[in-house]
């Protein structure tokens, strides 16, 4: 039987030459070469300082201590997330405080944000799901007129843009993955953008165990000392090589992604007129990056039907996430601000469908052909 798994990290032979390069170096622990080449990066494609971590959640933990906010200030964000989103805050004795998201995006629904800031909201974490854009002059708004920072969950944002400014420069810090279910990856992988001067000594500090080593390599300390509270959130060089070869052609594997994400639209369209499915909504003002193809079905039941007549023939196809709101440390460390009616649907009905660079034209005729028979059942 065909078999068509849910994702495949892309690895070419430009990863392998940079990684092996990497190893001949004379230094293989983090901020070497390849550190500096994907920093270089940053900075041409996004005219930002970044910061190399070791994953996304590294970059959002690190955001959080950046609040330096007292234990019990609330930051407003999605329930509709995955787990680190949240758990960087609570780590840090903050409380997310969720809201409903909008329909259409799925992103957080910005009308109702205002109403659900206290006195103790330090910050809003707005998360890019699926590489669409979250409404972001109203949040930098609302931020600026409640006196708020806006972290952004980039995760699934990276080469993404909202009204031509790319994902995670908008805020006044930004974390991307480059997990290898992300569209560019190195296994595990994160950067923290720094679009706030205010964050960029202390930035440097926290990623080091709270030293000063960064300003001490740069010669502008004699010695490096304890000076703050930090941990060990930059990756090995190695890593960084893996990431420099990915990014270096990131424009490439977008246009292919982007292919993959048009077709499943195309093909999923007749069953939207249909009303069986609802295909993503992309508002005008959003460039997408082809990070997930989802569809909403109308119901949960259908939903289940569906990914085991795919799972029947060799097909991956998943769902997420369990609401944060509704987990057991949701429960216990967060608010809910708002009604979670879309949420809670939204989690019930939505379908990711395999997308990866090298899912191949077969591999989604196969799908497709399978399909239109489950589709053709269902609308009889
Ligand atoms: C993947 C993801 C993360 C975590 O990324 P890691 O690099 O695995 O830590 C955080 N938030 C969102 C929205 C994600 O999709």
């Amino acid at each position: 039987m065909k078999k068509i798994s849910f994702n495949k990290p892309y690895v070419a032979q430009e990863e392998i030459n940079s990684v092996t390069d990497a190893l001949k170096g004379d230094k293989i622990s983090g901020d070497g070469k390849y550190t500096k080449l994907c920093n270089e990066w940053f900075l041409k494609h996004l005219d930002r300082k970044s910061l190399l971590t070791h994953s996304c959640t590294a970059a959002l933990e690190m955001s959080a201590i950046l609040l330096d906010a007292p234990v019990g200030s609330e930051v407003i964000m999605p329930s509709y997330t995955f787990v680190s989103t949240a758990n960087a805050f609570v780590l840090r004795g903050l409380k997310p405080v969720f809201v409903d998201i909008r329909p259409d995006t799925l992103n957080i629904d910005e009308k109702l944000i205002e109403d659900a800031i206290t006195d103790k909201t330090v910050a809003i974490a707005p998360v890019h799901y699926a590489g669409v854009g979250c409404e972001m002059d109203s949040i930098l708004n609302i931020a600026k007129k409640h006196n708020l920072k806006v972290i952004e969950d980039a995760a699934q944002g990276v080469m993404s843009k909202y009204k031509g400014r790319p994902l995670g420069t908008i805020g006044d810090l930004g974390a991307y993955s480059f997990h290898e279910t992300k569209n560019i990856v190195s296994g595990e992988g994160g950067a923290l953008i720094i679009n706030n001067k205010d964050y960029e000594d202390r930035s440097e500090i926290i990623r080091e165990k709270g030293t000063n080593r960064s300003r001490f390599f740069r010669g502008q300390v004699d010695k490096y000392t304890w000076v703050d509270i930090g941990s060990s959130y930059l990756p090995s060089d190695i890593i960084a090589a893996f990431l420099y070869a990915q990014l270096d052609k990131a424009e490439e594997i977008t246009q292919k992604r982007m292919k993959i994400w048009n077709r499943y639209n195309d093909f999923f369209k007749t069953y939207e007129k249909k009303g069986l499915i609802r295909c993503p909504i992309v508002p005008e003002e959003c460039e997408h990056n082809a990070h997930m193809f989802y569809i909403l079905f109308n119901d949960l039941e259908t939903r289940t039907q569906y990914i085991s007549s795919l799972k029947e023939h060799g097909i991956s196809a998943v769902f997420h996430y369990i609401p944060l709101h509704s987990a057991p440390m949701g429960e216990k460390y967060c608010r809910s601000a708002t009604s979670m009616e879309n949420t809670n649907r939204v989690s019930d009905t939505l379908l990711r469908l395999p997308l990866y660079y090298e899912l191949e034209d077969e591999d989604l005729n196969y799908i497709f052909e399978l399909t239109q028979n489950f589709m053709d059942k269902l609308g009889e």
